[in-house]
């Protein structure tokens, strides 16, 4: 008898994300969809979701500091 939580790794095959090093069975609810090699992205969809958010931190934070700077130098001139 094989583990309900098994089927889908002998499905779809297992498909170790690029980022956790996570063995997950290669199907769309793990990884999204991609037109790269083997249809799917090299990272699972929580490391895509936790690199997305850290991206648009790391904009909005650099966004931030360009304001700061742009205010300074206002101030500074007028
Ligand atoms: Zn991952």
């Amino acid at each position: 008898m094989i583990a309900p939580e098994h089927y889908e790794y002998l499905l779809f095959g297992t498909k170790t994300c690029g980022s956790c090093g996570t063995p997950l069975p290669a199907n769309r609810d793990f990884f999204q969809p991609s037109t790269c090699a083997g249809g799917l992205t090299s990272n699972c969809r929580a490391c895509r979701a936790k690199s997305s958010r850290e991206s648009y931190e790391r904009r909005r934070d650099k966004r931030r500091a360009q304001m700061r700077e742009y205010n300074a130098t206002r101030r500074v001139r007028a």
